[in-house]
């Protein structure tokens, strides 16, 4: 697990397969209950996850539907809201965006007390997925010039070949984007993209960790079709759960 903090309680975390007890393909520490794994399991891995985490109370997760719809929790929801992101100002609440080859993009402001966790792969980037984040963050008091940002690993451009129309479809939102796979086709750079649309909303922007596709201990459904997923995680820690 990489793990950091943001100024004052802010932290985050980016899980990989290590630690669990998913049987393969799932194996081990699988967090996503859509994708076939013995459900058990997945509970099973998301307790040994929460256990983990410093001054973590709950945790947060959503159905993520390749869309910017950004929701507000200020408990762990009994049913995870359809959305692609999660802002809180709830100390303790752990927000978690699951992927295996998408940006998890961790968003915090510590001063205003305000994090978000956002999953972007390409619809994400090209519908705007971060700055509809952004807005909300906004709305709870943060303020985009103090957030930082992390984006976790996610499938490198070499490895992310894409028809060209799509290339052209997602650049026209992120030129940064736009790339050129290691066989000299088309391709996408997400995290450079999402990267120059935090900048340009004056987010400070560090990226962690490497690409899915080449990395083994973390999940890429784009190396291996049938899969788990990794979480990237952020929270405001609850000094009082020390
Ligand atoms: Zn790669």
């Amino acid at each position: 697990m990489l793990a950091g903090s943001v100024g004052g309680l802010a932290r985050w975390a980016v899980t990989d397969r290590h630690g669990g007890v998913s049987e393969p393909p799932y194996d081990r520490l699988n967090l996503a209950e859509h994708v076939g794994d013995d459900p058990p399991a997945v509970a099973a891995n998301r307790a040994r996850l929460l256990a983990a985490l410093e001054g973590a109370r709950g945790v947060a997760f959503m159905r993520q539907v390749h869309g910017r719809a950004v929701t507000v929790v200020a408990a762990a929801p009994g049913e995870p809201p359809e959305c692609d992101a999660l802002v809180t100002a709830t100390p303790g609440l752990v927000l978690a965006a699951l992927v295996a080859d998408c940006v998890p993009v961790l968003l915090a402001d510590p001063d205003a007390g305000v994090v978000a966790a956002a999953h972007a792969g390409r619809e994400g980037v090209r519908l705007g997925v971060v700055d509809a984040t952004l807005e909300v963050m906004a709305a709870l008091g943060a303020r985009a010039t103090r957030t930082r940002a992390v984006l976790g690993p996610a499938v490198c451009p070499a490895c992310y070949e894409v028809p060209q129309p799509l290339r052209t479809q997602v650049a026209a939102v992120a030129p940064a984007a736009h790339a050129v796979s290691r066989w000299g086709t088309p391709a996408l750079d997400l995290r450079a993209g999402l990267a120059a649309r935090l900048a340009g909303h004056g987010v400070e922007v560090t990226a962690v960790g490497g690409c899915t596709v080449e990395t083994p201990q973390l999940y890429s459904f784009r190396r291996d079709g049938v899969t788990g997923r990794f979480a990237g995680l952020v929270w405001l820690a609850d000094g009082r759960a020390a």
